[in-house]
């Protein structure tokens, strides 16, 4: 690749000369040339500059001064090439991103044309955009101000020129970094010594285990973009993302709706919330009851366990009922509702389940509902994490809560898996009607305040 840069500072490049790019440009990779803008100024003071059109602040660089240098360092047109690119950096451009770079590094040639003052000329720009001598992109390096292109040059230079076969030692480097193809940021990074001030590296990374590293550090690519980056998790491209990701997704507040993440809030829920909880619980009753389920039956239940006056009741009622809720800005997207005893040795109503779970209190994880669209996406097992925070505070009759046992149909393995994940084990089972249907559900159970 040639490179040209064009500047009243010819020094300001020096650092060119150095580092991977430096041996890039000894290797032959790259050819870098630097030229003194001043050269092709005709006064005495070899000005390049003069008072803006319209007045105001500053100077702006001279047309006649850039046209002169650039005729002569761009080559003539020629009719099977595009000619060189001519970057002109700006703080008004096109932001520099990685993709910028990688789409400049299949280019043989770019011309850099650093300006001072107020800029160049903008009949520059436009000119040699409309002659087909070069390809204009005027562009930035970032959102602030610099005194120069001269900077910008050596950011553009240092992002392109890492990108060339062979520039880097081990290739790889350019595989797992920020803003790569997978869209994260990369995670942190650490060496030896094991442990420097009383700070270790994570254990994993000692492990061996390539996998399980491979799975640690994509985790804390995804938390730190998230933290620092929302806008990239906006746009990541879902059909990269496994279940893990999304996992670990959900637990950030994104989910996957109609191919796009978006950001959702888990929170308990309040009276405000009541219509919507009565419509969004009916829905989510219906879809996911077992194919074959009267229509009767689904009405029945709904209107006898998910009534607006159920509803008010337990939002009105946070020492015997926990409601959290999911929602976006598009709505709610789901909801759990867990059930406190009145008192701590109070046994689950279902002599089955007093049974099989034997500690006291014991809470019941009573429903946990998505949106059908949404489920297998981490957004139930983020709304059930969520439940487990807040139950492990609070108290019946000074106890804390010492398991949390819930019902699941013994047809549905996706939900026992997923709640298997979460720490529960099958303890029994029991039945239960729906209106004139006999259900059968395994009881699953976990401890509280443990870590699945
Ligand atoms: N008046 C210009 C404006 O407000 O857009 C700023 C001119 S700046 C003081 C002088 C020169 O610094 C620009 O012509 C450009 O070459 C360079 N420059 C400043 N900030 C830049 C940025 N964020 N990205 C790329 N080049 C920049």
């Amino acid at each position: 690749m040639r490179v040209d840069v064009l500047t009243i500072f010819p020094e300001y490049l020096d650092p060119l000369g150095l580092s991977l790019v430096g041996k890039a440009r000894r290797d032959g990779r790259l050819d870098v040339r630097v030229h003194d803008l001043r050269a092709w100024a005709l006064d005495r003071h070899r000005s390049v500059d003069d008072s803006p059109a319209g007045g105001g602040a500053g100077m702006v660089m001279r047309p006649d001064v850039w046209g002169r240098a650039l005729d002569d360092v761009l080559p003539a047109p020629e009719a099977d090439s595009a000619g060189p690119v001519l970057l002109v950096p700006t703080p008004s451009g096109r932001a520099l991103t990685q993709s910028l770079a990688a789409e400049l590094a299949r280019e043989p040639h770019l011309v850099i044309a650093c300006g001072r003052y107020e800029g160049i000329d903008s009949r520059v720009a436009e000119h040699y955009g409309a002659t087909g001598k070069a390809r204009v992109l005027e562009v930035s390096i970032g959102d602030y101000v610099l005194n120069g292109g001269e900077a910008a040059a050596l950011v553009l230079v240092e992002a392109v020129a890492r990108l060339l076969p062979g520039v880097l030692g081990n290739p790889d480097s350019l595989v797992q970094e920020s803003h790569g193809v997978d869209g994260l940021l990369e995670g942190p990074v650490y060496t030896r010594p094991v442990s420097w001030r009383g700070l270790d590296i994570p254990v994993v990374l000692l492990s061996g285990n390539h996998g399980e590293i491979a799975r640690w550090a994509r985790d804390r690519a995804i938390e730190r973009t998230a933290g620092r980056r929302p806008d990239l998790i906006a746009g990541l491209d879902v059909a990269g993302l496994d279940r893990a990701d999304r996992s670990v997704l959900a637990s950030l507040g994104w989910v996957e709706v109609a191919g796009r993440l978006v950001r959702f809030a888990v929170r308990e829920a309040g009276p405000a919330d009541v219509d919507r909880l009565v419509a969004f619980a009916a829905d989510t009753f219906r879809d996911a009851c077992p194919p074959g389920t009267a229509e009767a039956d689904i009405r029945a239940h709904v209107v006898r366990h998910l009534s607006r006056e159920s509803w008010f009741e337990r939002v009105g009622s946070p020492e015997r009922n926990l409601v959290i809720v999911a929602e976006s800005a598009a709505g709610l997207l789901g909801y759990v509702l867990a059930v406190l005893p009145a008192y701590p040795e109070e046994p689950p109503a279902d002599p089955d389940v007093a049974s099989a779970v034997p500690e006291r209190p014991a809470a019941e994880l009573s429903k946990c509902y998505v949106r059908a669209d949404l489920r297998g996406k981490g957004l139930a097992s983020a709304l059930v994490e969520a439940t487990h925070a807040e139950l492990a505070t609070r108290r019946v009759a000074s106890r804390p809560v010492a398991a949390v046992w819930l019902g699941t149909n013994e047809s549905n393995r996706r939900a026992r898996r997923c709640y298997a994940r979460l720490g529960y084990l099958p303890v029994g089972r029991r039945r239960f009607r729906v209106g004139s249907t006999e259900h059968s559900d395994v009881v699953m159970s976990r401890p509280l305040g443990e870590l699945p």
